[in-house]
């Protein structure tokens, strides 16, 4: 992608939204140039991965956790990631807890909730969701600041489809955030569907080959 473009693609997202470049294997180089152009979020699916890029880069790119974590990774987090958008378990949320009071930072997250018809797809279903809900207004969780939710849509062709599933996830938030007024983010649309996504009401939406190609993995 060409400065060009990349500012070009910025146009097509509203002032409300915010573009998320998914840079997972793509190489420092590329990120740079990205950088150079203003980019300043960058998204990452593997901790290993994140770790290595993040030393060789500028330290005021805020990095966004968009993949499945596991446990015993959100230790190498918590010290400087800007948003997990991939919570999606009460276990998770206590060991985000629990290392960000070691390191002393409130954590940010997005709750990722099920919206995908097929079973792949990761994400909780709503009643863990509420549970999660309640007990961060019971104060269970005080190093963690919660943001809003994630959503992936199904994998497919059906754009009817995939645009119930964002509208799920939006009216899933609004049905909220009456309780839940933190609720303000939303993390839903990739390359293929960010237009419907941001029509949808999406806050984040998380591009990867559309700006750096498509990917050998
Ligand atoms: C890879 C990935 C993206 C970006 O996908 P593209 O189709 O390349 O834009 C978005 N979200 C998550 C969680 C991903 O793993």
């Amino acid at each position: 992608m060409s400065e060009k473009t990349y500012k070009s693609l910025l146009e097509k997202i509203t002032a409300s939204c915010r573009l998320i470049a998914v840079s997972k294997t793509q190489s420092v180089d590329k990120i740079k140039d990205l950088y150079n152009w203003g980019q300043r979020d960058f998204g990452e699916n593997k901790v290993q991965e994140l770790l290595g890029k993040k030393d060789q880069l500028p330290s005021d790119i805020r990095w966004h956790m968009i993949g499945n974590l596991q446990r015993n990774k959100v230790k190498y987090l918590t010290d400087f990631a800007h948003l997990i958008h991939s919570v999606d378990s009460q276990k998770l949320m206590k060991e985000i807890n629990k290392e960000a009071t070691k390191s002393q930072r409130k954590m940010s997250v997005l709750l990722q909730v099920k919206i995908a018809k097929e079973d792949s797809k990761e994400g909780m279903e709503t009643a863990e969701l509420d549970a999660i809900l309640q007990d961060f207004v019971d104060d269970k969780y005080p190093m963690i600041e919660i943001k809003g939710l994630m959503g992936m849509a199904t994998f497919t062709d059906d754009v009817g489809l995939v645009e119930k599933e964002f509208a799920a996830l939006r009216s899933m938030r609004d049905d909220r955030i009456t309780q839940y007024p933190f609720l303000q983010e939303l993390s839903m649309g990739m390359s293929g569907d960010f237009t419907m996504a941001i029509e949808q009401g999406s806050t984040m939406v998380r591009i990867g080959s559309l700006i750096f190609g498509a990917r050998d993995q």
